[in-house]
């Protein structure tokens, strides 16, 4: 049986590993961080993940640690103006999305894996890969608490999967990573308190000046509140909290209005660099060797958070590359041509998707774009919202 190694754990990695172990192979995994960890993210799983959850074995167990149902989402203009999303629209069979953090959600999948066999190596940090001439990948794998005098330990895989996110950077030579270009966008979550019991579990996501943040119920008195910001606004994250609020998600007026008496629940979690690539300049960002890599997740793309389905899209490429996988090696292809069917499938599968959810972005900072859309968009939002999943 061939040798594959999955770089990095979480959702699309694991959904990689899980299904290639229900296809009969045994890969092992890499992951940096020791599970379970804080993760930041908007903590909304859309319907489109439950059928890959299903698929994978853990769907009970995540609805058993989840918040919910969530019934719509309500997306608010600048002004403070309602748009609503029904996600019975998104699924039939799953009329509701969820809410669970990320630590437990990456948690539950990891310990699954564990628990078919898998061999998943927690703070085993990949710090290079070389393929070498008979066509073998080799990766340098540095454990976390190792003594850094003593040599880094490799292994080696006839197949590699890069799951490693979005900052993973995982090259086949030691290329630096191409220069951001663009406008700036950094992540912020923390959880939020509120004084009161919670009247509804809807998601609400706010466009403001600068930005766009959600806050999704995870509790009758909890929220996780997560926002995308100009580089230049998230400067302004200090305490006390109330400052932070009002320079942000708070300039929108219906979100001011949900967030008084609130207190912050926790530490911040921050990411920097949030650039989103277009969906055509799809695996060109990386040194043109690199793109030889079968990447899954945001190792590939990185979905605009405002869709809430980059979650399930993790979990859906790892997935239809472990397929493409079993494929090839049923047909004895090589790692070249295994790679290359993956990126057609995947082309064949979201391209038109990402297309289409890249054209509105600008309606997400424009306060004019918005004022022309908003009262045109109700009766088109059934259509949008299943187009857009
Ligand atoms: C602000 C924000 C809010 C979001 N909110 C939502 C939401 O509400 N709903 C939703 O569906 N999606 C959301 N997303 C998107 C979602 O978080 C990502 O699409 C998803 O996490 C991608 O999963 P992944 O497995 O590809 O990568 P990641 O989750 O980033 O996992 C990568 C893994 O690789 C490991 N790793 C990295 N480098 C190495 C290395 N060198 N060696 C070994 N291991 C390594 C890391 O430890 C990590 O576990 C949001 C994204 C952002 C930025």
């Amino acid at each position: 049986m061939p040798n594959i190694i999955i770089c990095g754990g979480s959702l699309a990695g694991m959904a990689c590993a899980i299904r290639l172990k229900q296809l009969g192979y045994d890969p092992v995994i890499f992951d940096k961080s020791r599970f379970p960890r804080k993760k930041l993210c908007g903590e909304f799983l859309g319907p489109d993940a439950f059928p890959l959850l299903q698929i994978l074995g853990v769907f009970e167990s995540v609805k058993a640690h989840a918040y919910g149902p969530v019934e719509k989402t309500l997306f608010y203009n600048q002004k403070g103006q309602a748009l609503t999303i029904h996600h019975r629209w998104i699924h039939r069979q799953w009329p509701y999305a969820l809410a669970i953090p990320r630590e437990t959600l990456d948690n539950l999948l990891i310990r699954h894996a564990q628990d078919l066999g898998l061999q998943c190596h927690e703070q085993c940090r990949i710090t290079a890969a070389i393929r070498l001439r008979n066509a073998k990948f080799v990766v340098e794998v540095l454990r976390e608490e190792a003594d850094l005098t003593r040599p880094k330990e490799q292994a080696e895989a006839e197949i590699l999967v890069d799951a490693t996110g979005r900052n993973g950077n995982l090259f086949l030579q030691a290329h630096p990573p191409p220069k951001a270009q663009g406008n700036h966008r950094v992540g912020i979550q923390c959880h939020v308190r509120f004084n009161e019991k919670l009247p509804q579990k809807d998601l609400a996501m706010f466009l403001f000046p600068g930005g766009y943040g959600g806050i999704q119920p995870i509790s009758s008195q909890t929220a996780n509140l997560c926002m995308m910001l100009d580089a230049s606004l998230a400067k302004s994250m200090h305490d006390p909290f109330r400052d932070f609020i009002t320079a942000t998600i708070g300039q929108n007026p219906a979100a001011s209005h949900y967030l008084t008496n609130t207190s912050r629940d926790g530490d911040f979690s921050t990411t920097a660099n949030i650039n989103l690539p277009l969906a055509n300049q799809l695996q060109k960002r990386k040194h043109p060797d690199d793109a030889a890599l079968i990447r899954v997740g945001d190792a590939l793309v990185t979905v605009d958070p405002f869709t809430g389905s980059g979650m399930a899209h993790a979990l859906e490429t790892g997935m239809l590359a472990a397929e493409i996988i079993h494929t090839g090696l049923q047909n004895k292809q090589d790692y070249r041509i295994i790679q290359a069917q993956y990126q057609q499938a995947y082309r064949r599968r979201f391209q038109a998707r990402l297309h289409f959810m890249n054209r509105f972005r600008p309606l997400l900072e424009s306060t004019q774009l918005q004022n022309l859309a908003w009262p045109l968009l109700p009766p088109l939002m059934p259509l949008l919202a299943h187009v857009l999943r």
